[in-house]
Parts: structure tokens; C-alpha cells; sequence
């Protein structure tokens, strides 16, 4: 049985210098999109919206989800994710791209059962999003210290029908603004990484569909549900 897991890369990842960086903490911000919020019912929020996840809920490309048995309605949300590759800790917006080694798509499977119950008894949402394998997440595209384009676009489809398409500039808070609001709480060590928010199109995930997550640049991800 495997205990760490190391970031994948796109391309030629043999000669990244980051290729052994290990699966840290997964911070994940909520209700980033104007639309997700309305088809959720939400308000916007005022602060962002944050949640962790831990290590062992990644997974890469190729791997199976399994859904937990404590809920029959599982939902995928598609997102970019940023890697963090050294330590960021009061970190202004302007020298955040300083601390990103790399970026791709991944998915934040949420219980949505588990979390509605959740929301009306006022509980937290850990076990609707942070079980084994709840944030798969595809190779990663460096940048090398550049910030990535607002026209970055992110999709997925289930067993080949989209669900979701949308670009970042879309964002509520640009990812600048997330991590170092991120960075004003906790420290973001090396391996870390934030997903940034679903645009709408969530939708129910059964075992035997197959997710497939694309971002601009090329990577893929795809996942079974089990
Ligand atoms: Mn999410």
C-alpha cells in the first residue's frame, strides 16, 4: 500500500527538477463562480469560501473513484488546480506566480447528499469532500514562475457528454487573490495545491461512468466512478 503519492507532469516530466515534489495539503475554495452559485441556490459569499482536503484524497489520471457507501449522490466539479513549489506564507497577489511551479484540471467529487445535511444542521462538510480519492487531479503544465492566462479553460465530460465548460476569467477571485489570501491563514508548503472553484454543470456520477476532465495546454484526466 502506497503512503505518498508524487505530482505527475505533462510532457517530457523526466527533466522537470519538481517531478519527485510529494502530494501535500489540498486547499479548495468554494462558490468562486457566479454561476455554480446560482444553480446551488447560495449567496455570495463575502470571505472566501475554504475547505481542505488531505493527501490521500488525490488520485491521478487512470484511477478508480470509489463512491462511499454513506451516499447515493455523488457529484463531480470540474476545477483548475495550482501547485505550490516553495513555501508562501503573507504572500502578496503580485508575487504569488513566484511561488506556482505548475498547473492543471482536477476534479473536487463532493457528496452532495452527505453535504446538504450537512449545510442544514450547521455541521462541517469534511466527509462530503475530503474522502480517499475525492480530488484526482491530471499532470501538471509548468509555469515556471509565469501567471497563467485568464483564458485558460477547463471542462468535463461524463461518459462523453460535456457537463462543464468554462474559462477562469469567470472567476469571482482570480487565483492571485486566492492564494495570497490563502497564504495570510496557513502556511502553503511545497506540494500543496488549491483548486479553484466549479463553474456550473454539476451533475450526479454513478458507478461505471467515466469522468474526463481537459484544461488549455493539453492535459487530461479520467477517472472511473466505482
Ligand atoms: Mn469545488
Amino acid at each position: 500500500m502506497k503512503h505518498q503519492d508524487v505530482w505527475q507532469w505533462h510532457g517530457d516530466s523526466e527533466q522537470h527538477s519538481t517531478r519527485d515534489l510529494v502530494v501535500g495539503s489540498m486547499f479548495c475554495i468554494g462558490k468562486n463562480y457566479a454561476d455554480h452559485i446560482a444553480e446551488m441556490g447560495d449567496a455570495v459569499p463575502g470571505d472566501p469560501v475554504v475547505f481542505l482536503k488531505p493527501p490521500c484524497a488525490y488520485a491521478p489520471s487512470g484511477a478508480q473513484v470509489r463512491i462511499p457507501s454513506i451516499s447515493q449522490n455523488m457529484h463531480h466539479e470540474v476545477e483548475a488546480v495550482v501547485v505550490v513549489g516553495s513555501p508562501m506564507v503573507d504572500v502578496a497577489p503580485e508575487q504569488v506566480w513566484e511561488h506556482v511551479v505548475g498547473y492543471g484540471v482536477g476534479i473536487d467529487f463532493t457528496l452532495r447528499d452527505v453535504q446538504r445535511k450537512a449545510k442544514d444542521m450547521g455541521l462541517p462538510w469534511t466527509v462530503a469532500k475530503s474522502f480517499r480519492h475525492s480530488g484526482p487531479v491530471s499532470p501538471l503544465i509548468p509555469t515556471d514562475g509565469q501567471p497563467i492566462d485568464t483564458s485558460l479553460e477547463i471542462s468535463c465530460t461524463v461518459n462523453g457528454t460535456e457537463k462543464q465548460r468554462s474559462t477562469i476569467d469567470h472567476m469571482q477571485r482570480t487565483i492571485p487573490e486566492l492564494l495570497s489570501y490563502l497564504s495570510q491563514l496557513f502556511e502553503l508548503r511545497p506540494g500543496d495545491c488549491v483548486f479553484t472553484g466549479t463553474p456550473a454543470g454539476v451533475s450526479q456520477v454513478v458507478a461505471g461512468d467515466r469522468i474526463a476532465a481537459k484544461c488549455s495546454g493539453g492535459v487530461e484526466l479520467e477517472v472511473d466512478v466505482v
